[in-house]
């Protein structure tokens, strides 16, 4: 995780390279883009391990680069959102952002971010999981694989960005259960998320979208009206 190579964009040139500085001093190795065009570039010829990306960029913006990058891959994607851009957040979240953090943050801060987002890529990829070995679980229709980190619907595999796996192997395996919005903030994001509930709304809501025949009228992830959610079985 150390020697993570991650890739930061972001068109202010003081902030990119204070980011870098401090990036590099945690023994991270850190490209730096400084427009969206370059960005998606970078995601091709240098496959990042995790991606920081501001919103408003010249030639591309942030929003698109994160649903063109979405497209191919599953790489961490923690947005920088201005503070006034609060509605940006939840947009970022929807077009598969796995993270955002509000300017002006700590560095200190951003990289605990950093860390836990590789540490759940890690845990999926890493090389301590033979991934050869299948560990699968059945839920209905639904084959849940640890090792492989992969979803399959009737033999299909979805493809789930690695936050959207973790919310719903957290709540298959714990089948009928139902748990509020806070629980689930603490449980799969696993630290403290400015407690901001709308986080698991559009997880849930980005995940219904590809596992939901019809994501109106979900039969996995079902809503308990006031209090949260849990899983069934279709
Ligand atoms: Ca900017």
């Amino acid at each position: 995780m150390e020697n993570a190579k991650i890739l930061v964009v972001e068109d202010e040139k003081s902030i990119s390279d204070i980011i870098k500085f401090n990036l590099q001093k945690e023994g991270f190795s850190v490209i730096a883009s400084y427009d969206g065009e370059d960005a998606l570039l970078a995601v091709k010829m240098e496959n990042p391990d995790l991606i920081l990306l501001d919103v408003m960029l010249p030639k591309v913006d942030g929003f698109t680069v994160c649903k063109k990058v979405r497209e191919t891959s599953t790489v961490p994607i923690i947005m920088l959102t201005a503070k006034e851009e609060e509605v940006d957040k939840v947009l970022g979240l929807e077009l598969g952002a796995d993270d955002y953090m509000t300017k002006p943050f700590g560095m200190r801060e951003l990289l605990a971010r950093i860390k836990a987002n590789l540490r759940r890529a890690t845990i999926a990829l890493g090389p301590e999981i033979d991934t050869a070995q299948s560990n699968e679980k059945e839920f209905g229709d639904l084959t849940i694989d640890l090792n492989r980190y992969e979803i399959r619907k009737k033999g299909k595999i979805l493809e789930l960005t690695l936050r959207e796996f973790e919310l719903l192997r957290y709540l298959a395996e714990r089948e009928n259960k139902v748990f509020s919005r806070e629980q689930l903030l603490e449980e799969v994001w696993g630290y403290e998320y400015y407690g901001d509930i709308r986080t698991v709304d559009v997880t849930v809501r980005r995940l219904r979208e590809k596992l939901e025949d019809d994501s109106s009228n979900p039969k996995y992830i079902m809503t308990k009206r006031g209090i949260g959610y849990y899983f069934c079985r279709a």
